[in-house]
């Protein structure tokens, strides 16, 4: 089953990734997929990984990436602020996800379990602390997306790449998905506040329940997406 999962999410993200970086080729040096549309009028670019300078030739219709020479003194910052503050965001929003994705399941069942009461008493408890995972894991990524839009400016040079692109469109995306997630979730129309559950018999709840889940889950896919790109910007592959 997660080799089909793995196999679906794979054929989705190339189609996404050819009509969006359009023809691509591979660094000779790192073998990191670049955009040729990066390329500026002269047809040179810099690999963001390795630093070589590349000049495209077009070869009957084939892109054919000749190395000139290598960009010397690129900024090499000691503090990696960028890596390191990838982590908060996500270490904390999939426990955030878990916590709502739970209460979600706990109020489901609670009509057809009868065991189960006596182990929702902590339904509040884990709501309130979904939130401030919620609210931690969206407000250190302002952080994350800040130090990187410094790298960009700073170590690459604010130069066109299609990876730093969709790194933004996705970050703003992220503080998005995530705001209007914790505007619900705080407003206690989803959870109320006494039992920490949906109320079934609202269908205002329900139906704000089902938007913060599905916010949270778009929230998930961004994020990690954003990682596996910012992955390919570190190691190449
Ligand atoms: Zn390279």
């Amino acid at each position: 089953m997660f080799a089909d999962l793995r196999r679906i999410t794979a054929r989705i993200a190339e189609k996404f990734k050819r009509r969006f970086y359009g023809r691509t080729f591979n660094c000779p040096v790192c073998h990191f997929e670049i955009a040729i549309v990066d390329a500026g009028k002269n047809r040179l670019l810099v690999c963001p990984v390795c630093g070589v300078v590349i000049d495209i030739e077009e070869v009957y219709g084939h892109a054919v990436p000749v190395v000139l020479e290598v960009e010397l003194f690129r900024p090499q910052p000691k503090a990696r602020v960028h890596p390191l503050a990838t982590h908060a965001p996500i270490g904390l929003y999939p426990f955030a996800v878990l916590g709502a994705a739970l209460l979600m399941v706990a109020s489901m069942a609670r009509p057809f379990v009868p065991g189960l009461e006596p182990m929702l008493t902590g339904a509040p408890v884990l709501a309130d602390a979904t939130l401030v995972l919620l609210v931690l894991s969206v407000g250190l990524s302002v952080v994350t997306f800040a130090s990187g839009l410094w790298d960009w400016n700073r170590r690459y040079r604010r130069r066109s790449y299609r990876q730093i692109r969709l790194k933004i469109a996705f970050s703003i995306l992220f503080l998005l998905l995530g705001g209007a997630a914790i505007v619900l979730h705080a407003s206690g129309a989803v959870f109320s506040a006494g039992s920490g559950l949906v109320d079934l018999g609202s269908p205002l709840s329900v139906t704000l329940a089902a938007v913060e889940l599905a916010l949270l889950v778009a929230g998930m896919v961004v994020i990690a997406s954003l990682g596996h790109v910012g992955g390919t910007l570190v190691y190449g592959k």
